[in-house]
């Protein structure tokens, strides 16, 4: 059985304190939780003091990015070697803000992944549709074309050890969530597409993660749902509780 996890996306909130104040908090809160994979995302500034903070913790660390070539000419990139040499262990890669403000594409990502898989990072792949797009019953096609971009370019290892984030853009910061239908069905759709590429084990053993507005109150009925095997939380993981809470979801 795929085991739950739980990753907290902090995107680009928080001075050095507030980020070991928050971790910290995570960790008193989280000791001796059972049965659920947790992770939080820091921006890359803060990941050193992060994982620091959490080394006794079972509580990992993950980063936002990590740059598409290795070390070298590339201003302003971080390397996915120096990513884990901080202290991470996942980076969330293709987040639909990077699509949007940074005009990532599938080959840019699957460079990016490439490079995380060769540093021993575990990618979180983030997929999902515009509102248009699914309006315009274009959902699938949307989320296949983003996987396949991605596989295609990489070995037949695929994401590795990785996972797949399942984020609806029109949830994502909207307060509006997906229903746990709407997740189940597409989760169902992308572990297929897996099966397709890596073979029914490898896509059994894969977890797929919901994110788009999850919160203490829809986690429990997202992750009820057969392929949904845990979240990418943004909002709801700056506050301790509210992380917590859906840690104990899980
Ligand atoms: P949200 O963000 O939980 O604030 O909707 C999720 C994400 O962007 O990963």
């Amino acid at each position: 059985m795929r085991r739950p996890l739980i990753a907290g996306n902090w995107k680009m909130n928080g001075l050095s304190a507030d980020a070991v104040a928050l971790a910290g908090a995570l960790r008193d809160r989280l000791d001796g939780l059972e049965g659920v994979d947790r992770v939080v995302c820091p921006p890359h500034i803060h990941l050193a003091a992060v994982a620091g903070e959490l080394a006794q913790s079972a509580i990992a660390v993950g980063a936002q990015n990590c740059a598409d070539a290795p070390q070298g000419a590339r201003t302003g990139e971080v390397a996915a070697d120096m990513v884990a040499d901080a202290g991470a262990r996942y980076v969330i890669l293709g987040h639909s803000e990077r699509r949007q403000y940074y005009g990532e594409d599938e080959a840019l990502i699957a460079a990016r992944c490439g490079q995380a898989l060769a540093a021993g990072l575990r990618p979180i792949l983030c997929v999902g549709e515009t509102l248009e797009a699914r309006e315009g019953d274009r959902t699938e096609a949307t989320v296949a074309e983003q996987i396949h971009g991605v596989l295609d370019r990489l070995g037949a290892e695929g994401l590795g050890e990785g996972v797949v984030a399942y984020e609806p853009v029109w949830a994502i910061g909207t307060g509006r969530t997906a229903t746990a239908e709407q997740a189940q069905q597409v989760h169902g759709f992308i572990r297929g597409q897996l099966a397709e590429r890596l073979g029914g084990s490898a896509a059994d053993a894969m977890r797929i993660l919901y994110g788009g507005s999850m919160k203490a109150d829809n986690a429990e009925a997202l992750l009820a749902q057969p392929d949904v095997d845990g979240g990418l939380i943004g909002g709801a993981s700056l506050q301790a509780d509210s992380f917590a809470a859906i840690c104990a979801a899980a």
